[in-house]
């Protein structure tokens, strides 16, 4: 017997023959706790996370897809929905349920002509950019290349291309979605186009998406690139400088702070850009952000945009422990940015640091309500970061967060739903006013709250 959480509450146990039944329908892998493969199925980014999911079905293409969905619906089954595993809290991973793994379904197809990509639901965000800089194109994708292009869609994406492009879910042209009732649909503007309104920044509550069709634009391969490392003591004037130079750039170019130690265990922050295509200008634009002040260290130099995409990677690589809390931001006033260097100095290990993440420019162009993604009036998405190894370290680590997280909350403007972990009562702050029309849209297509290991929707009743 298999015992499997119910996603109506408690458990339910399923005898083998139920277990063999999905295994045949399936083109993908059935994986099973004591399977050889099974503790590297259920791994996602964080390393904290340590769910046992009782089956996780690696689905080979969208009908193993359905099959599950309708297996898990016939059975009462608690699912997730696993892409590229970056959910901070592990919502990919279903405790005790059935986990739908899309990652082998990864394909890109790019239509240079047209200037169209195909993307599989369970592709990451370096498989995108790899498939379409082979043709000097990309659309917004994030700056991790494991991230998954599924999960980071259906919230926003925000990336070094939203400022000229807008967020991910911006360039959608259309979804390929398995609904909570097995049923595959086309959702566009044309074709249910409800779905496609909420699918753009309400998450993975409306379906399974086994492909995504992206708008792509040509940028070339190269982007002109600049950083400046500045000590703890210049961070302010560092900061202020990049919170003046940041929204006044050109769309092309999108910036970016982190707060991090260096191996001597100096405390720094650097601020960097990228300028995108046409380059022709780009050196008088962001000659200013490594000229001023008198940073420790400077780059300016032309890369390409692949490279660029990787940089963090470094940062952000699978195996360790994380925890974050976020905020959108519009502005950050100067007594803001004092507390924010007194509590960067008191981080309790070398290994966390403090981010911001660029928005505006063409996110702002699309109205809060033309799409389910609200926020769009943020200037930048804050976020401290906890980082370990050591168990030891984690509650001065997780302490540390939530006391950065509350000085900054005064000048909060809400959250970036991506970013949101077990976090539910902060639902409202990422969906606004939309959240009436999200609620609608959930009880039309998943009026039992099937998909729910989510940024959760409820349905309204
Ligand atoms: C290191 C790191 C860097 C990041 N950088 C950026 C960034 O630059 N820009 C940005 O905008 N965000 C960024 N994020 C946030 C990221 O967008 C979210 O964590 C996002 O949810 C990750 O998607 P995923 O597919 O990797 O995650 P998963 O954990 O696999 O999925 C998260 C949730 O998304 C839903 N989901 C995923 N795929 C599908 C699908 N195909 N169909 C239906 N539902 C699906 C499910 O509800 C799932 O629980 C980053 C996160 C991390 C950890």
């Amino acid at each position: 017997m298999t015992v499997v959480s119910r996603y109506t509450g408690g458990f339910v146990e399923l005898a083998p023959g139920h277990v063999e039944e999905l295994r045949t329908q399936l083109r993908g892998e059935l994986v099973l706790p004591g399977d050889a493969h099974y503790d590297k199925a259920r791994t996602v980014w964080n390393a904290a996370i340590d769910k046992r999911p009782a089956m996780i079905a690696r689905c080979a293409d969208a009908s193993d897809v359905v099959e599950a969905v309708k297996f898990a619906r016939r059975q009462d089954i608690l699912v997730s929905v696993r892409c590229g595993g970056h959910n901070i809290a592990g919502k990919a991973v279903a405790e005790t349920g059935l986990m739908i793994d899309l990652t082998p379904m990864c394909d890109v197809r790019v239509d240079p002509e047209n200037q169209t990509a195909v993307v599989g639901g369970g592709a990451a965000l370096g498989d995108l950019d790899r498939a379409t800089q082979a043709f000097g194109l990309a659309t917004t994708s994030g700056v991790v290349t494991h991230t998954g292009v599924g999960g980071l869609t259906l919230g926003g994406g925000v990336g070094r291309l939203a400022r000229k492009f807008g967020l991910a879910c911006d360039n959608l042209l259309s979804v390929d979605l398995v609904t909570a009732d097995g049923d595959q649909l086309i959702v566009s503007e044309d074709d249910n186009a409800d779905l496609f309104w909420a699918l753009r920044g309400g998450g993975g509550n409306f379906g399974i998406a086994t492909a995504f069709t992206f708008r792509l634009h040509e940028i070339g391969t190269e982007v002109l690139y600049a950083a400046a490392t500045h000590r703890i003591d210049d961070a302010k004037d560092a900061l202020r400088f990049l919170l003046d130079f940041a929204p006044a750039a050109p769309r092309e170019v999108t910036s970016q702070a982190v707060f991090a130690t260096m191996e001597d265990g100096s405390a720094v922050v650097t601020i960097g850009a990228c300028h995108i295509a046409p380059l022709d200008n780009a050196e008088a634009v962001l000659a200013p952000l490594v000229r001023f002040g008198s940073p420790v260290a400077t780059r300016l130099e032309k890369r390409p945009y692949l490279d660029v995409q990787s940089d963090a990677d470094l940062r952000f690589p699978y195996g360790q422990n994380y925890y974050w809390k976020t905020h959108l931001l519009k502005e950050l006033p100067d007594a803001a940015i004092d507390k924010l260097i007194e509590r960067y100095a008191a981080v309790p290990n070398s290994k966390s640091m403090i981010v911001f993440q660029q928005f505006g420019g063409a996110v702002r162009d699309i109205g809060a309500a033309e799409t389910a993604f609200v926020n769009r009036d943020a200037e930048f998405d804050f976020f401290p970061a906890a980082v370990w190894h050591d168990e030891n370290e984690a509650p001065a680590l997780i302490d540390w967060v939530r006391g950065t997280w509350a000085e900054m909350k005064p000048f909060s403007s809400g959250v970036y739903l991506n970013n949101l972990g077990d976090e539910d009562d902060r639902l409202s702050e990422a969906v606004g006013a939309n959240e009436i029309r999200l609620r609608e849209i959930k009880a039309r297509y998943d009026p039992t709250n099937f998909f729910r290991l989510n940024a959760n929707i409820k349905p309204a009743y």
